[in-house]
């Protein structure tokens, strides 16, 4: 571990009043949004509460990921009525992970926080993320030691995956975690700064390495709304985990390939003993030839489909599309006053 960073507040922040020149520390909180009316003002209500007790400043940067319901109205309320808050709005959805890195990246603070926006995650838990940060951790990240409301299937499965995952990679992804975490200003820029499009973010920071530090918390059930996450949805991000860390499955498509083969030798070896030892029984007719002949061709469209994925994903990145599109950017001027003001000044004046 490298220790604290020089530029690293220790101990209690500063609070001492701007007029002395002295810059506090700023928190900001990245929540993805996707049709979460329900819980939106509740959700603010119980972040803000929370965010008063922490020393410096803070922001909250909503992300619209294309909600269909009033999401963006409250979103736009919240904001009028609260300076903090930062709302982007996504032309369509682009999904969690892209919604999370759009925060991160229009996030200014000296560390950034990510959160759901469902209350699953307890907002108290940040409380916990900044002493540890201040401890000089770098990256300090929720592990689920229960987990409330959400169906034996889930919980089975994400069990599974989390433990499949850390055999099938070479990071090593911390079990039982989810993207609820404390991520430092230099681990947001590196993260930032890694141009992949299938984003797996908890993975990603698992591979950027820095100090990272584990948090023990009870994970609560929605406190309204339902999930957004269809059981296909949770196999795609499942799988995109494991395409872009591992080249495990392209392998295993060499085994799979060299076993068959082990199995169609057996086959012949079987014949020619029976051809010149007369050994009988060992050949059955028409069926062991069409068996064999589904197993191979089977094998060989799993093998084609895993190689797909692949070049799927090369196909994705070589369109060198954007990650996302920006429809609106709304409280982001409440950054900076002076051009806020310039800026009405101008459109007052009819120069925009
Ligand atoms: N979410 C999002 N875009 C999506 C799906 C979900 O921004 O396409 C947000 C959602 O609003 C919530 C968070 O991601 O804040 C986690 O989603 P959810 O609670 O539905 O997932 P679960 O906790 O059931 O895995
Ligand atoms: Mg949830």
């Amino acid at each position: 571990m490298d220790g604290p960073s020089f530029e690293r507040p220790r101990g209690p922040i500063s609070v001492a009043p701007a007029v002395t020149g002295e810059r506090r520390t700023l928190l900001s909180v990245v929540v993805p949004c996707m049709n979460e009316e329900e819980v939106l003002r509740q959700t603010h209500d119980h972040l803000v509460g929370v965010l008063l007790k922490c020393p410096g400043n803070f922001e909250i940067v909503y992300v619209d990921d294309g909600s269909s319901d009033s999401t963006l109205a409250v979103l736009r309320e919240l904001q009028a009525s609260d300076l903090r808050v930062r709302v982007i709005r996504f032309s369509r959805n682009f999904g969690h992970q892209v919604a999370i890195t759009a925060g991160l990246e229009h996030a200014s603070g000296d560390a950034a926080v990510i959160i759901d926006a469902d209350l699953q995650d307890p907002p108290e838990i940040i409380l916990e993320f900044l002493a540890k940060w201040l401890d000089g951790y770098d990256v300090v990240y929720g592990v689920r030691t229960e987990r409330d409301g959400e169906s034996a299937f889930k919980r089975g499965s994400a069990k599974v995956f989390y433990r499949f995952f850390s055999h099938m990679t070479d990071t090593q992804m911390p079990v039982d975690t989810g993207d609820f975490r404390l991520l430092d200003r230099r681990v947001v820029d590196a993260l930032i700064s890694m141009p992949e499009r299938d984003r797996f973010v908890r993975g990603m920071v698992s591979w950027l390495g820095f100090s990272q530090i584990a948090v023990p918390y009870h994970r609560a059930s929605r406190a309204a709304g339902t999930t957004k996450f269809s059981l296909f949805k949770m196999i795609r991000f499942a799988l995109d985990g494991i395409f872009s860390f591992s080249i495990l499955p392209l392998r295993l498509a060499t085994w799979t390939g060299f076993a068959a083969s082990g199995v169609a030798i057996a086959g012949i070896i079987a014949v020619l003993l029976e051809r010149f030892f007369q050994v009988p029984g060992l050949v059955k007719g028409w069926s062991s030839a069409v068996i064999g002949e589904l197993f191979i061709g089977g094998v060989q469209l799993v093998c084609l489909g895993i190689i797909g994925e692949y070049v799927g994903r090369i196909y994705g990145e070589s369109k060198r599309r954007p990650l996302y599109v920006v429809r609106e950017r709304i409280g982001f001027e409440a950054r900076n006053p002076v051009a806020a003001s310039a800026r009405q000044a101008m459109v007052a004046s009819g120069k925009r």
